[in-house]
């Protein structure tokens, strides 16, 4: 190849990569911000507040550049860090929302949601209901049923009657109240259900009638596949669950996806498609894993359904391209978990994402499918070793390659971490003194350290296995978004959406 053609090459090569920097799906519509919001979209990404936004942001960036690894600090500017905007970083307007609820700083997804879609606070653990029990919420998607006629969407990737889908429709005074908010699924009459499948559809002891019994005989179309969800028609009243189902019966981790299955954004696209009607609707969509991945403190699958969710956005941005005055998009989250930081001691306060890339499975996946075997078997540490070289890409102390600068060799004393928290696992210790309550919350020993030692070499922290009080994004694109400006909160966004959509509390 001559001297020029090569030139020319390297610098097509630049361009595609620099393309591929911005969001997939761009809004082409005029953005005014004015009119009325007919079509309400409201993403919530659980457990995902700025950390976890833009850990996915750095770690796609360098798959986006290609040539550009944005691993580190370099002398050269062709090695400098950059990030793939997530598509919901274009929007025009960003906010912040403070998380508390009545009973704690560090709140959970019931009390948060509640006030997300009510505007009231309430205790911890509580769906709709106030600080007494005694007083029903009703939400913003009930009075936008009742009061505007809207159809009704409600996504998830966790079970449909987990505490931030059933804030959209149960009031319960424990989110654990499964069965009950079941029932109160069907009764919502909602349009459109989608993800994960029921937590006890029978009720603890399986003797009532089941959930899905029961909304067939209330007129919904029941999918237990993606080949009768694919069927579904504009109009038709629907409950689809996931064909493969991962941890607890929800959808599978992102980075677990097999060839074919259903991600997120194909519940929205297909959800859409059956909800769109003259009059209006409203849709939530949860990604509700992000959440359960950083109480695991697994980095890896925090990003990987941080960006479905970033994806999922896209097919609400090509909505509101064709709907631009009458579409508002919020996308914001419920509470921070993990207390993840982006910067680490133990790698001089370098980041190093590519790190991650040699991790191939969730640690819920590696759970079920690995160390519940080792468990069975007595697995040795030696051919446990094997399996965590093949699936998270950590080799022996020795091995070719570095144990600096990101490299996935093992130190003697990372490897003497993963050696204790095994021998905790293969012992079925479930007791935890203080040290090591510290270490593995209540998550498998040789997993969560598996998971902590590979996140500690790619510069990522963590200091919970629970929620913390960060406060959360919130972005607006549409009809109404300059509302969403400032620091405000959280019970605010519902008296935002209200105002907009003109309902009134009832
Ligand atoms: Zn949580």
């Amino acid at each position: 190849m001559k001297k020029l053609e090569k030139t020319a090459l390297v610098l097509a090569t630049l361009l595609v990569a620099s393309a591929s920097l911005h969001a997939e799906a761009k809004i082409t519509a005029p953005v005014t911000g004015k009119g009325t919001p007919k079509y309400l979209f409201v993403f919530v990404g659980d457990g995902m507040s700025y950390p976890q936004i833009q850990s996915a942001a750095y770690y796609a960036g360098k798959d986006a550049a290609g040539i550009v690894d944005v691993v580190k600090k370099s002398e050269n500017p062709s090695d400098s860090p950059e990030m793939k905007a997530l598509s919901f970083y274009q929007f025009p307007v960003a906010g912040s929302a403070s998380t508390y609820d009545a009973t704690s700083f560090a709140p959970d997804s019931a009390s948060t949601a509640t006030s997300i879609f009510t505007g009231y606070k309430t205790h911890s653990s509580s769906i709709n209901v106030d600080i007494t029990k005694k007083i029903k919420y009703r939400t913003i998607a009930e009075q936008l049923r009742d009061q505007k006629k809207y159809k009704i969407g409600v996504i998830s990737t966790v079970n449909l009657n987990h505490a931030t889908p059933a804030a959209t429709y149960a009031h319960q005074a424990s989110r654990k109240s499964n069965y009950p908010i079941g029932l109160e699924l069907v009764e919502s009459n909602f349009d459109y259900f989608a993800g994960g499948a029921l937590m006890e559809p029978q009720d603890k002891n399986k003797d009532k009638t089941s959930i899905y019994e029961l909304a067939t005989n209330a007129g919904y179309k029941v999918c237990f596949n993606q080949k009768s969800a694919s069927n579904l028609e504009n109009g038709d009243k629907a409950i689809v669950i996931a064909e493969t189902l991962a941890d607890s019966d929800s959808m599978s981790y992102d980075n677990d996806r097999k060839n074919g299955e259903w991600a997120l954004r194909d519940y929205v696209r297909k959800g859409i498609e059956v909800l769109d009607n003259k009059t209006g609707f409203f849709m939530m969509v949860e990604g509700g894993k992000v959440d359960w991945a950083c109480h695991a403190n697994d980095a890896r699958s925090s990003i990987a359904d941080t960006l479905a969710l970033s994806e999922a956005v896209e097919e609400a941005i090509d909505f509101y391209n064709k709907h631009p005055k009458e579409t508002l998009i919020l996308v914001t989250a419920d509470h921070e978990t993990g207390g993840l930081t982006i910067g680490y001691a133990g790698t001089d306060y370098n980041l190093f994402f590519r790190t991650l890339d040699g991790q191939k499975i969730s640690y819920a996946k590696y759970d079920s499918d690995y160390v519940s075997a080792y468990k069975k078997n007595g697995t040795s540490f030696e051919d446990v070793m094997k399996d965590v070289e093949a699936l998270f890409g950590l080799k022996l102390p020795g091995s070719n390659g570095s144990n600096k600068n990101g490299g996935l060799v093992l130190t003697d004393y990372e490897l003497d971490r993963i050696k204790t928290a095994y021998e905790k696992t293969i012992k079925n210790d479930k007791s935890r003194n203080q040290q090591e309550y510290d270490l593995y919350g209540t998550y498998e020993p040789l997993t969560i350290t598996i998971t902590h030692v590979l996140n500690a070499k790619s510069g990522l922290g963590w200091t919970s296995n629970s929620h913390t009080g960060l406060p959360v994004p919130v972005f607006a694109l549409g009809a109404g978004q300059e509302e969403f400006k400032g620091f405000y909160d959280n019970t605010e966004i519902y008296k935002k959406m209200a105002k907009l959509t003109k309902v009134v509390k009832d």
